[in-house]
């Protein structure tokens, strides 16, 4: 599974139906899994804290799309 980064200003692109997700868009599509940074170094050595991956259902197809998302600084 490949993972790409996702923001406000950036877009991802379903890989089944080829639909563009904009970052603001993402967020409104059903969650399957969000995996913390912590999470993630426990299988990746050398992971950062500031990304996290979520997984998300395409809101055209259904496909699952896992990208990298920054940690929102709170
Ligand atoms: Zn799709």
């Amino acid at each position: 599974m490949s993972c790409r980064i996702i923001s406000k200003d950036s877009a991802v692109a379903c890989r089944v139906c080829g639909r563009q997700i904009t970052g603001e868009a993402w967020e409104r599509l059903i969650l399957r899994e969000r995996l913390e940074p912590k999470e993630v170094q426990r299988i990746l050595l050398g992971w950062s804290d500031r990304f996290c991956v979520e997984v998300r259902y395409c809101g055209e197809c259904g496909t699952q799309i896992a990208v990298m998302v920054a940690v929102q600084e709170s």
